[in-house]
């Protein structure tokens, strides 16, 4: 059974920059579960896993429009410490949902300079070619309830 539109597919995988240095790996630990063809993970590596089976390996450079999307310095923005009282420490580094003009999207704490809080909504990865090692591990049909939710249930997936 290759690896399909609505197909639930589970992968390990190991996440290197353009330098080779690692950004992220499901080695070691549970591997990841995803409905195909709906979004659930970066264009690129959809099209790259589109036709494999269990038990491929598939490396692929992945540019950042097909990525995370470029960079977009409007996304930095400096916001008052205040937004932030019910937060007794703010550190660089922590991540928030925030409601901005574009919907709630997840921002980092780029940098904290007395009253000003200054926060990035671009992904953590945006910008950066990303290198992909895959390997398939398991392919199913996705249930109805999976495709309405738009996530995996159970291992790997959502519990709830
Ligand atoms: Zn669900």
């Amino acid at each position: 059974m290759p690896i399909n539109d609505n197909k639930v597919v589970t992968i390990h995988y190991t996440l290197k920059d353009e330098h080779g240095d690692l950004l992220e790996t499901s080695e070691g630990d549970e591997p990841l579960a995803y409905i195909h063809g709906i979004g659930n993970i970066i264009p690129g590596l959809e099209l790259a896993l589109s036709g494999h089976d269990v038990g491929d390996r598939v490396e692929v450079t992945i540019n950042p429009e097909d990525g995370y999307g470029e960079r977009d310095d409007e996304r930095v923005q400096v916001v008052p410490r205040a937004q932030f009282e019910n937060m007794d420490e703010l550190d660089v580094g922590m991540q928030f949902h925030a409601e901005t003009d574009r919907g709630v999207e997840i921002v980092t704490v780029v940098k904290v300079d007395g009253d000003d809080v200054v926060v990035d909504g671009n992904h953590p990865m945006a910008g950066q070619t990303l290198n992909f090692d895959v390997r398939v591990v398991a392919i199913r049909d996705a249930t109805p309830e999976e495709l309405d939710h738009g996530h995996v249930h159970g291992p790997g997936g959502h519990v709830h």
